[in-house]
């Protein structure tokens, strides 16, 4: 562990501990459905193509649930696969009673539209929160009862460790670094609805560092490695590191070692913030526990 890491322990905000302990209520969750209903919840995960990337997260969500006591089925298709063959297994998931929540590993190879796929997925089964009914009863505050958003995942975990760390996050200034339908939109108005006042920056914002700097809460979803320094940050903000970037680490052993960063330069800014998630083992964690938990 690096000497910042010890200096400043008590502002990390660790989403791996954090979401061991959601995972573990998530099982809960699951052993007392089983119980009560005599039913086991059942996602179905549908990887098109060979991704490496997509294929290491497809295989992680896969274990969480399994650790949960969630049956996960896999459905792995060729690269080939036209987007007619895709909706198809679509459709037969959407009318299996068996399964519970459809997850469409994203992104799709070439030939098949994206936001065609999100659509056709039962909104009641859309556990990725991608889906326009979920996102409309999202931003229309609909959060509770039978037809409660499904919330994209990364924001609403982001939004647990905040709520954990600084309790009612009422009135608090929060800029949110980035305006994606996964992670930037929803994150905003999963803040608003807590009450803070928000601001979305993004590519096209003025005098970005000045931004940033007025935020209590900064969360940064760029995708830009290492782009928030802590001169960016106003003393005391808990600021979350939505990014994972991948860069060159080389060591003398390893010179073509890679090895993950976020959007914000942690070193810098752990001496300023007043809590941090790092990079890994921060967002990430968080983000597979709230797909189950959906
Ligand atoms: P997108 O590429 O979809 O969006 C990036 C956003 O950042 C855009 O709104 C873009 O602005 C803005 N942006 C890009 N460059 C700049 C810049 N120089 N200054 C200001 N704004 C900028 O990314 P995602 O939202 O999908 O992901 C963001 C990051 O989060 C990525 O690193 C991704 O890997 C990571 N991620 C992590 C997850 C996790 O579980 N930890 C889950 C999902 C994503 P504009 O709209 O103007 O182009």
């Amino acid at each position: 562990m690096s000497d910042l890491r010890v200096q400043y322990a008590d502002r990390i905000i660790d989403g791996k501990a954090f979401a061991e302990g959601l995972r573990a209520r998530i099982g809960a969750a699951v052993s007392e459905i089983n119980q009560t209903h005599g039913l086991t919840p059942s996602l179905a995960v549908v990887l098109v193509g060979d991704d490496p990337a997509s294929q290491v997260y497809v295989r992680n969500k896969g274990r969480a649930a399994e650790a949960a006591g969630i049956a996960a089925a896999d459905h792995r298709l060729d690269a080939s696969t036209s987007q007619e063959e895709l909706l198809d297994l679509v459709a037969t998931l959407n009318n299996d009673p068996a399964i519970h929540g459809i997850l469409v590993q994203l992104p799709l190879p070439d030939q098949i539209d994206p936001a065609a796929v999100i659509d056709a997925i039962d909104p009641a089964k859309d556990v990725d929160g991608f889906h326009v009914v979920n996102t409309g009863r999202l931003a229309t505050g609909q959060m509770s009862g039978p037809n409660a958003a499904l919330v994209p995942c990364t924001p609403l975990g982001c939004r647990m460790m905040l709520e954990d760390r600084l309790g009612d996050l009422a009135g608090l200034e929060a800029v949110v670094l980035g305006r994606s339908n996964i992670v930037g939109k929803p994150m905003a108005q999963l803040l608003v609805q807590a009450s803070c006042t928000v601001t979305v920056a993004h590519s096209k914002t003025r005098d970005l560092a000045d931004v940033c700097r007025r935020a209590d809460i900064l969360i940064a979803a760029v995708g830009r490695p290492q782009m928030v320094h802590g001169d960016w940050i106003k003393s005391g903000a808990a600021v979350i590191d939505v990014g994972i970037n991948r860069v060159p680490a080389p060591t003398d052993e390893e010179p073509d070692k890679m090895g993950l960063v976020g959007d914000v330069d942690f070193d810098t800014a752990i001496a300023v913030a007043g809590a941090i998630t790092p990079v890994p083992g921060g967002v990430g964690p968080m983000t597979i526990a709230c797909l189950l938990a959906n």
